[in-house]
């Protein structure tokens, strides 16, 4: 039997800061208070150990004084960097500077007066911040069939995608743009690197996989990414968030098996899958 971990796997870049950011400001401001607007990381289990160090989740700011709030990869919208200035409360933010740089380009697109059309979970934090940003012309779609019937309020518009997108949906929502007779279409790309890397890696592994294993939070935008593309790779994809989800029956009769992770996946979450697998194969060896 083959075990393979993918070669872009564990925490990536932005993941790796914010974590730092939040460890660093527990350091320093403990006393006071440390708070993370949502979760830092769409990852539970480093949640709750970072949890267990002193930093608080909060929902919203209402009810924090003093302290610090730490902003998370994901970024967050204009509104809420003006409650915390307004507040007079500390600011650590962490987002991820490919988000920023997307937040950018939204925020000149707004400001040049292009309609903002969104690729992307409307409900992911890091959406909610660009379309905070891109004001009222911002259209949010999951994918190109939701373009069809939607009234864009002009006919510029500007394209980005969350960081965490595959390139294959993106461009095919951008041929559809271009098929529809805007008068004029700024198409940004705005998937991040470690990303498409990620991305790229895991669907290598599926192609030579009998079983998956995608390792990451259930809330991970770029973990449901990878699920998807592994599954239409190999049937026998499984998305897991800890060793303790496996089953023994995925593994009858499998030779090669294939781990993928998302960015915000601890290393340590990754090699405890690999030993839970050798254990399972052992019982099912006897
Ligand atoms: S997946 Fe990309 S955009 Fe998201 S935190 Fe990591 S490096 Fe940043």
């Amino acid at each position: 039997m083959k075990i393979e971990i993918a070669d872009c796997s564990g925490f990536c870049f932005g993941v790796k800061r914010a974590i730092k950011m939040a460890q660093e400001a527990l350091e320093k401001n403990k006393a006071k208070g440390v708070y993370s607007l949502g979760h830092i990381i769409h990852n539970s289990q480093v949640v709750e150990e970072l949890s267990r160090k002193g930093l608080k989740p909060i929902k919203e700011l209402a009810g924090v004084e003093e302290g610090v709030v730490v902003i998370s990869s994901h970024g967050a919208g204009p509104k809420i960097f003006k409650q915390i200035e307004a507040k007079g409360i500390g600011l650590v933010n962490a987002t991820c500077p490919y988000v920023m740089s997307a937040q950018k380009i939204v925020k000149s697109l707004s400001d040049e007066g292009y309609s903002v059309l969104i690729l992307g979970d409307r409900h992911h934090p890091e959406v909610e911040a660009l379309v905070g940003l891109a004001g009222k012309g911002a259209v949010v779609i999951k994918d190109e069939e939701e373009l069809e019937g939607q009234k864009l309020p002009s006919s510029r518009i500007g394209v980005v995608s969350q960081t965490t997108q595959t390139s294959k949906r993106y461009f095919r929502l951008i041929s559809k743009i271009l098929s529809r007779g805007f008068s004029e279409v700024r198409i940004f790309n705005t998937i991040c690197s470690d990303t498409q890397k990620r991305q790229e890696s895991a669907a290598r592994l599926a192609k030579d996989a009998d079983l998956m294993i995608i390792a990451g939070g259930r809330m991970s935008a770029n973990t449901k990414r990878l699920f998807e593309i592994c599954s239409e790779i190999c049937k026998n994809t499984y998305h897991i968030e800890t060793a303790q989800e496996l089953k023994g029956k995925w593994f009858e009769g499998k030779s090669k098996i294939g781990i993928a992770s998302g960015a915000s996946t601890p290393d340590w979450i990754i090699k405890s899958i690999k030993k839970e697998i050798l254990s399972i194969r052992g019982i099912y060896a006897r």
